[in-house]
């Protein structure tokens, strides 16, 4: 199975009508025109567009702000996109834990929160996200919520990697979560990879802000990638580039949940070090796993914890250099459900190959830094999917009504 991003060149009048707002939207969100002004840009006929706002304005999508001056004639209406005509939701569920964040059209959070998940079968999920969605909405100062973003560790639909233990979601099928989702939450779904999702919301506003080709590495549970190549994340055929945490990156090294040996996430990942602890007898399955335990032992110069840092720095230098080889980023950026400091510290551990494309004297960003998006990021980011297909004309999502269409 496969997923099909929705085409952007319409096929049919509806679709025309549905990239023509989003043209129009994307162009008003980046600076207030009149009618004829975002006509002459977008290459449409006055008609058209007078339609189309005459259509955002009812839906409260736009604004107007007053008229322009103008040498003679009636002056032009002024418009404005309105972030707060409509909010999205964005949900990140991982293996052990439900997050959910409401944000405006402008991308700002407008309430955000997160539960442990004691079970990821997906009618009890899907069902807490329905709790969640209700409860967000009945407390939303934003009564119109246009659609929800549903992001997930990958692979999608792969033999071999799908059931990779602990990092993996068994049984969440990419072929009917999307109807299952919308039936659900009553409210389109836009489905991504946690990491993808992640990288977009760095990007949207966070430490890749500007930047237009970055890769980001998302702790999760396991350690994803999200590629963003000049606006543009790269998805690869089957929704599924940027699975890195099983790039082998110790030949003959530990044994990975997918069957190979030296995967990239059994050295980096929050899991991975939640393992080493709990194999050295320092900690219990319980305790090992929260930010406060990781925090203080950081703060301690615990021994086990700085030994797991030098390890997991020493597999993701390596890591690292090879992305940049391939990818040629501006920066590559950390975030996710790893606390801030630890971040840091592992960071300040890098030992970057100086053979790389990125070791330059002329660089203007970091090689490697910290995301700002904090542990959000990827239900940020999926609240981001839902905003980039009602105003961006170029950053489709995965719009999965019909997963098994023809291409
Ligand atoms: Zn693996």
């Amino acid at each position: 199975m496969s997923f099909h991003p929705q085409q952007i060149a319409g096929k049919n009048a509806e679709k025309t009508k549905a990239h023509n707002r989003r043209v129009v939207l994307g162009y008003l969100q980046t600076r207030d025109s009149g009618r004829a002004e975002i006509a002459k840009a977008a290459g449409l006929s006055t008609q058209t567009v007078s339609n189309l706002m005459a259509e955002l304005e009812t839906e409260g999508l736009v604004l107007r702000t007053g008229r322009r001056a103008a040498a003679r004639g009636q002056p032009p209406v002024v418009y404005t996109f309105n972030p707060a005509g409509a909010a999205a939701l964005g949900f990140e569920v991982r293996p052990d834990m439900l997050t959910m964040v409401l944000t405006d059209l402008g991308g700002t959070a407008l309430t955000s929160q997160h539960i442990r998940l004691p079970q990821t079968d997906p009618e009890f999920v899907l069902a807490q996200m329905a709790a969640l969605a209700r409860q967000a909405a009945a407390n939303s100062p934003i009564a119109r919520i246009l659609g929800a973003g549903l992001v997930i560790p990958g692979p999608f639909g792969v033999e071999g990697l799908s059931a990779a233990g602990a990092t993996t979601l068994p049984g969440w099928d990419p072929a009917t979560l999307p109807t299952r989702a919308e039936a659900a939450l009553g409210l389109p779904v836009h489905i991504d990879k946690d990491a993808t999702a992640a990288a977009l919301a760095e990007g949207m506003s966070g430490a890749a802000q500007g930047l237009p080709t970055y890769a980001f590495l998302y702790f999760g549970s396991g350690l994803g990638l999200g590629i963003v190549a000049q606006g543009q994340p790269l998805r690869g055929a089957f929704g599924n580039a940027g699975e890195v945490g099983h790039v082998i990156i110790h030949p003959n090294g530990r044994a990975c949940d997918c069957g190979n040996h030296g995967c990239l996430e059994q050295y980096v990942s929050r899991l991975s070090v939640q393992r080493h602890l709990i194999a050295k007898g320092h900690l219990t399955p319980d305790t090992s796993g929260t930010d406060a335990t990781l925090l203080r032992l950081l703060a301690d110069q615990n021994p086990y914890l700085t030994e797991w840092l030098e390890t997991a720095a020493e597999a993701l230098s390596r890591a690292i250099g090879m992305l940049e080889n391939l990818f040629d980023p501006q920066s590559t950026v950390l975030g996710g459900a790893l606390p801030d400091a630890l971040i840091d510290a592992l960071i300040a551990r890098l030992n970057l190959p100086s053979g790389s494309v990125a070791s330059r004297a002329d660089r203007t960003t970091p090689r490697v830094q910290r995301g700002t998006s904090g542990r959000f990021t990827a239900a940020l980011g999926a609240a981001a999917l839902v905003i980039h297909n009602t105003v961006t004309p170029r950053l489709d999502a995965h719009r999965m009504e019909t997963p098994h269409a023809p291409d």
